[in-house]
């Protein structure tokens, strides 16, 4: 049954100044799920307001406060767990287990910023004075701007909003338009642990209205983005002489070469590729594999996707549900009749029915299609053969992305060395380019496509603070 949603702005849900509404749906049947209000800037200029209006409130607090609520939060979490996971499941279309873990994975977000806050310590820096004091600690930038996608509605949120809490900042949040009603319900949830009025604030709707007045509004002192790098790009210079973290696109090039265990490669593959049907930034995208390997890997990567059961993510049997957006499938099929104009041979898959799109292999892909320079993000793996580990990480550097990486070999000496070359924030060596836990730093390397800054545990923290320095004489009072 649909629900009629609301605008969270200073602890109360409101309808939007628009008076307009709009759809999200589930991917699986295209039936209505909820019922979103569409924000407009004034609804922005509201939640800054009152986000502002707490801000001095929470920079103040104490560190117990702050962890007390991140905690209260966690235990919400757990306690609504089941129709939350559902909720996801049916918005976003992933199967019902892994919403089950994304809600899981929340939960331990907001219980470690709690941990990790209570450790956020300060210096005190020596200078020629003997007489006198340098106190640097870490304060709450003030209002936070939030903009996330629709690929984890639950956990990327997560990444900023438990954060944001335990380090005293407010925040206003623009969730993706199709995962809105997620994004309702978990606000409803986070709301529940008593904090102050105006603490999280949620605005549905276009992300190019609400999200864009949020980034630029002269009061937000700081953002968070997760999403595209074409978006990021334009955030960043919308944001200009904000604090920005931006999370953005990767490619997840995975290098096997010809001494790998190649069955444990094949099933460290088919799930970087598969899960969450391959909407996951740090998605297997790529595998550029040595030509000794090719073949063997080929027919062990087509065993797994006989494996993939394709439904509805509410089934119980599903293992793999359908794209979330019309927008994703139309790249898929683009992707892959570019791949397969090129020469490339589609061992199974590349057909799609509606949003569900099958599990889908292709080999001999030459390092020039789409599917190796740009981000797919679908369920598909591209083999593309190679003569050198050299070749390999010719290829994986020439795409623009950097945000990880996997290698795969049962030499160190030969793991480390490619390891170290590649220019991704982080390179899983023998294991899944999706192997990820929430305390893990994670972000883009340097100057590539995939983003500025750390989020993860501490990181995280740190880029949500900046440093405030108090000084005085000992004997000047
Ligand atoms: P997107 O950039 O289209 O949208 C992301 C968010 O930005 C949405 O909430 C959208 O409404 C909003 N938005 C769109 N235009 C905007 C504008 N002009 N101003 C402000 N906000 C705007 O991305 P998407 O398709 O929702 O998500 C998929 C992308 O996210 C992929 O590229 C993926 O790699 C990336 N991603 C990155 C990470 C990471 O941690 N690096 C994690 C997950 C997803």
């Amino acid at each position: 049954m649909s629900e009629d949603c609301l605008l969270y702005i200073g602890g109360e849900w409101v309808r939007s100044d628009s008076g307009r509404t709009f759809a999200s749906t589930d991917p699986a049947t295209g039936e209505r799920v909820a019922t979103l209000q569409e924000g407009t800037p004034d609804d922005v200029d509201r939640a800054v307001a009152a986000a502002a209006a707490v801000a001095p409130r929470l920079r103040r607090s104490g560190v117990e406060t702050r962890a007390g609520w991140c905690e209260a939060v966690a235990a919400a979490i757990e306690a609504q767990a089941g129709p939350l996971a559902r909720a996801l499941s049916a918005e976003q279309g992933k199967p019902l287990a892994e919403a089950e873990g994304e809600v899981v994975t929340a939960a331990l977000g907001f219980r470690a910023a709690a941990g990790h806050v209570r450790h956020l310590d300060g210096t005190i820096t020596p200078v020629s004075d003997p007489d006198k004091r340098v106190l640097s600690r870490r304060v709450a930038r003030g209002v936070y701007a939030v903009v996330t996608p629709w690929n984890f509605p639950v956990n990327i949120p997560t990444e900023y909003l438990a954060p944001a809490l335990a380090t005293g900042n407010a925040v206003v949040w623009v969730p993706a338009p199709t995962t809105s009603h997620v994004a309702v319900l978990f606000t409803r949830i986070i709301a529940s642990a008593g904090l102050p009025a105006g603490t999280l604030n949620l605005v549905t709707g276009p992300g190019p209205v609400v999200g864009d007045a949020a980034v630029a509004h002269p009061d937000v002192h700081g953002v968070g983005f997760t999403g595209s790098s074409a978006t990021g790009a334009h955030i960043a210079r919308r944001a200009a002489g904000k604090a920005q973290l931006l999370e953005l696109g990767g490619n997840g090039p995975t290098i096997v070469l010809d001494d790998a265990d190649l069955e444990a490669a094949a099933v460290a593959i088919a799930s970087g590729a598969f899960f969450n049907a391959g909407q996951t930034c740090a998605a297997t995208e790529v595998v550029l594999v040595e030509r000794g390997a090719h073949d063997e890997l080929a027919r062990l990567l087509a065993d797994r996707v006989r494996d993939v059961v394709l439904g509805p993510g509410t089934d119980g049997d599903t293992t793999m549900g359908p794209l979330n957006n019309d927008g994703v499938a139309t790249k898929m099929d683009d992707h892959v009749a570019d791949a397969v104009e090129r020469g490339a041979t589609t061992l199974t898959g590349g057909a799609r029915s509606g949003l569900f799109y099958e599990p889908t292999v292709l080999s001999g892909v030459p390092p020039q299609a789409r599917l190796v320079r740009e981000e797919s993000f679908g369920p598909i793996v591209p083999l593309v053969p190679v003569d050198s580990a050299e070749e390999a990480l010719d290829i994986a550097s020439g795409p623009e992305f950097g945000l990880v990486a996997s290698v795969w070999s049962r030499s160190a000496r030969r793991a480390f060395a490619v390891a170290e070359e590649l220019r991704t924030g982080i390179v899983n060596i023998n294991d899944s380019s999706t192997w990820w836990e929430i305390h893990v730093p994670f972000g883009g390397g340097s100057g590539t496509l995939s983003g500025t800054g750390r989020l993860g545990g501490m990181h995280t923290l740190l880029e949500m603070t900046e440093i405030k320095t108090i000084t005085f004489g000992t004997s000047s009072f």
